[in-house]
């Protein structure tokens, strides 16, 4: 929609306004690592995180949520439970914007989940233009998913003394006008943040050995591949992959009822497809037991399933995954070993 200039030192009192009519909700410190968390004080967000433990998918799939409370006895009655308020999302990597579109389609297509799109809808995302990769763990690049124009209502870009803001929606509009103090952007500084965009590139590599387009077909060749027994040998099904994944969503759903067998609530918690009893059904049987199964469902998720459903790939190349997996099991030499045997 347009271009403005925030100088660096209006960005705490912008998040200061904020604060007063939203939950904010950004990149802090955690350790020596960062983690999406609220912001009670502007100098907790810290916009030169590299990538953050868990995913901003937690704002609107939270790891553990109520859906619904219950009572039981002769007039039983269901109350569905929305915990949704406004909020911002502030700082979010142009991978994870990648992957927040990937999920608005998965919970919004066939079954629209009520929940997760109330929260949706509630959420203004700032977005954050990646400059430099978060770690050598980063592929983005192969991926595609390096950059972005859509995904967020207003896009940070970092000038040196100042952010070039896109703005993206009318609630993005909205958001600077109301809170926000800026400059409308002159020639120059459009040629400074083409300059930017332009420098960024040659600081990503490819880590694919080939065009990820092509992922869907080579994985249709691979079923029987050697690699996902080496891979399950190796798995420890400890879950961590996926729950750190930005596009992962499967959950599972459980029904608590009090000791009096009166009244109960509906809870909804992040499930893996690599633990153990994911795919445990009703008379004992589990239909995906073995590991090297599970490590191939995971990567045809990635590089196939997905694709089929929604038209995009389910990996952004955000490498959390290799980071987290304490088997040293890396996704990429994966796709790589596939396409390198092929
Ligand atoms: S599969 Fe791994 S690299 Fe790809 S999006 Fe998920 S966590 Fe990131
Ligand atoms: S993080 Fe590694 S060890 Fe744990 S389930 Fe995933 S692939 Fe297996």
């Amino acid at each position: 929609m347009s271009l403005w200039i925030l100088d660096k030192g209006a960005i705490a009192p912008f998040v200061e306004g904020l604060m007063a009519e939203y939950r904010v909700v950004g990149p802090k410190a955690k350790g020596p690592q960062f983690a999406f968390g609220d912001i009670t004080d502007p100098a907790q967000l810290r916009l030169d995180y590299n990538i953050t433990i868990l995913p901003p998918k937690k704002v609107l799939q939270p790891q553990y949520e109520r859906l619904a409370t219950f009572t039981l006895g002769e007039d039983p009655q269901v109350e569905p439970t929305i915990e949704a308020g406004p909020t911002v999302l502030f700082g979010v990597h142009t991978c994870d914007l990648h992957a927040i579109r990937l999920l608005d389609k998965a919970f919004s297509e066939e079954y629209p989940d009520a929940h997760y799109l109330k929260r949706r809808e509630q959420t203004i995302i700032v977005g954050l233009e990646c400059l430099e990769p978060c770690d050598e763990h980063s592929f983005c690049k192969s991926m595609g998913t390096l950059t972005t124009d859509e995904g967020y209502d207003l896009h940070l870009t970092d000038l040196g003394p100042a952010y070039a803001v896109d703005v993206a929606t009318e609630k993005g509009k909205t958001l600077l006008s109301q809170y926000g103090t800026v400059r409308e952007a002159t020639d120059a500084d459009i040629r400074r943040l083409n300059e930017v965009l332009g420098a960024k590139w040659p600081r990503f590599t490819y880590r694919l050995d080939f065009d990820a387009a092509e992922l869907p077909a080579l994985l249709s060749t691979a079923y029987d591949h050697p690699l996902w027994a080496e891979l399950g040998e190796r798995c420890l099904a400890c879950g961590s992959c996926t729950n750190v994944c930005p596009t992962c969503y499967c959950f599972n759903v459980t029904d608590e009822v009090n000791m009096h067998l009166t009244a109960g609530e509906r809870l909804r918690r992040w499930d893996s497809c690599q633990l153990d009893e994911f795919a445990s059904v009703a008379g004992g049987e589990n239909f995906r037991e073995a590991r090297k199964a599970r490590q191939r469902h995971r990567f045809f998720r990635k590089g196939k399933y997905i694709y089929e459903k929604f038209g995009e790939l389910g990996c952004v190349g955000c490498g959390r995954c290799i980071r987290a997996c304490v088997a040293n099991i890396n996704i990429v030499d994966g796709f790589n070993a596939i396409h390198g045997t092929a």
